[in-house]
């Protein structure tokens, strides 16, 4: 598997190995076993928790339910679940705007630029993924002095809902 593939199908899909917001986190250790590692995102209260496969981090509510899902682009590889317990892809992260934009055209995966109000030396791209109305997808890609250049390098990844209330 190529990250670039894995990051079209994200783009597309909101899923990376399946996993993505809005399912219940119960459906990723049926199907992956349990995390390699967890936290809480916040010491002083026990949820929104977080559980990594690899370089895949879902973050959950007290209701199993998962917010959001990112990849840790910022390593030298990232490690992607393979569909069974302890099973990875072990993937070269870098990746360009211009790749990303290539894969994206390639798979007729839509997406648009994200205004931001900050002066940050980033740009972030959305994309709306397929079936899933309540979910954006945002790849981040950090530059020098440009707003936007072809080659700047994907900084961060993930997948989140803005439609589930605790109850
Ligand atoms: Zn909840």
């Amino acid at each position: 598997m190529h990250m670039l593939t894995a990051l079209a199908e994200f783009g597309v899909s909101g899923a990376i190995a399946g996993i993505r917001p809005l399912d219940a986190f119960p459906n990723v250790t049926d199907r992956l076993g349990r995390p390699e590692k967890s936290g809480r995102i916040s010491d002083d209260r026990p949820w929104p928790q977080w559980f990594a496969y690899g370089d895949v981090v879902a973050e959950t509510c007290a209701c199993h339910v998962i917010n959001k899902v990112s990849i840790r682009t910022w390593y030298d590889t990232v490690r992607i679940p393979a569909g069974r317990p302890g099973d990875f892809h072990t993937l070269a992260p870098a990746t360009t705007f211009q790749e990303l934009r290539l894969a994206f055209s390639g798979a007729g995966v839509k997406w648009h630029l994200v205004a931001q109000e900050h002066r940050l030396p980033q740009f972030t791209v959305e994309t709306e993924p397929t079936g899933l109305p309540d979910v954006v997808v945002h790849f981040t890609f950090a530059t020098g002095e440009a707003p936007v250049t072809d080659d700047a390098e994907l900084h961060s990844v993930f997948a989140i809902e803005s439609v589930h209330m605790c109850p």
